[in-house]
């Protein structure tokens, strides 16, 4: 089923999604920033780059309330929001992202807390010409309910599970020409970002990239945490207790592998302890460590590291710089 929408089909599809979600879409604010927000805050954003922040926190956010323990030492779980969320505009790189956490958290033992909040969640992708300016953004091919290919004033309609195709039933038909022609431009224009992140790669997994290169890296980040707290695929968390009158909040709060009491042990000893050593750890986890673990990058190319690093050295930045130094 390949349906093609228009303007009013596109609002039509929204009015129906914001009965049964919360819904959350992408607009600007007044600074150019593009973020997700409850649908009808602002005007819709439907071409530009990814959203500011990470679309995975609608499934971990930051603070994330896990149980309150009582006077008596009675726990009760913190129930996730009465209505599930539908997370609308995301590009193939962010459904890539929620796809590789999703498989994170349900690994055994399975995250509960996590999996309740994401189970009856709705993705919608936003591809084609949805870029900044209309460029071309590679069409995501499944990850999501259903994906919308922007073609300038119309978008192609694609279900990919049956809840996607209930909410694009009754719009008119699309021609599946149209989606060939979407796939043959993402083939022709290749992906050089995933070549150069292949090549990287495969440096820092033949331990080629010396300990020097990583202390200048290192020495170069002012230990902010916001590749890590910018990063859709980075799950680490810490555990905070927070007094409420007679009952203990327990929470769980983003943390970051660039920070040095991250690994400290109790015993005070810290395998980490250095700024290279967590760099190091920061690159080779997500592009060696994690292809052993799940046979994938963990990095799918966002861009958000890059993009609020201060300093330079998000992990395209690094690769470009491995490449540069240690490729034949
Ligand atoms: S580009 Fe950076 S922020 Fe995005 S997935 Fe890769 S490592 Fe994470
Ligand atoms: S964003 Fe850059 S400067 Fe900040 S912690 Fe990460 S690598 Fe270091």
């Amino acid at each position: 089923m390949l349906k093609r929408l228009d303007r009013a089909d596109l609002e039509k599809l929204l009015a129906a999604l914001a009965t049964g979600y919360r819904l959350l879409t992408p607009q600007r604010l007044a600074d150019g920033t593009r973020l997700h927000r409850p649908h009808g805050e602002g005007a819709l954003a439907l071409q530009g780059e990814p959203v500011q922040r990470k679309p995975t926190e609608a499934f971990f956010p930051q603070h994330d309330p896990l149980l309150r323990i009582g006077e008596q030492g009675e726990v009760t779980t913190c129930d996730p929001p009465d209505r599930p969320v539908a997370l609308f505009g995301l590009n193939a790189a962010d459904l890539a992202c929620i796809a590789f956490i999703d498989r994170f958290f349900a690994d055994p033992p399975a995250d509960d807390h996590y999996l309740a909040r994401r189970k009856d969640a709705l993705l919608v992708g936003l591809t084609g010409f949805a870029g900044p300016g209309g460029d071309f953004l590679p069409p995501a091919n499944g990850m999501c309910d259903l994906e919308l290919l922007a073609l300038g004033q119309n978008w192609l309609g694609v279900p990919w599970t049956p809840r996607g195709e209930a909410l694009l039933e009754g719009f008119p038909d699309g021609e599946q020409a149209e989606v060939e022609e979407l796939q043959e431009t993402a083939r022709t224009r290749g992906n050089p970002a995933q070549d150069l992140l292949e090549k990287a790669a495969g440096l820092v997994a033949s331990e080629v990239v010396p300990d020097d290169f990583w202390r200048e890296i290192g020495d170069r980040c002012i230990l902010c945490s916001g590749c890590n707290l910018a990063c859709p695929t980075c799950t680490c968390f810490c555990v905070e207790d927070r007094q409420e009158q007679a009952a203990t909040l327990r929470s769980r709060v983003w943390d970051s592998c660039q920070f040095d009491a991250f690994m400290r042990e109790a015993s005070g000893h810290n395998p980490l302890g250095t700024e290279a050593l967590r760099t190091r750890r920061r690159i080779h986890h997500k592009l060696a460590a994690d292809v052993t673990r799940w046979g994938e990058f963990g990095c799918l190319l966002c861009g958000r590291c890059d993009r609020v690093c201060p300093t330079g050295i998000g992990i395209q930045a690094v690769a470009a710089e491995i490449l540069a130094r240690f490729g034949a």
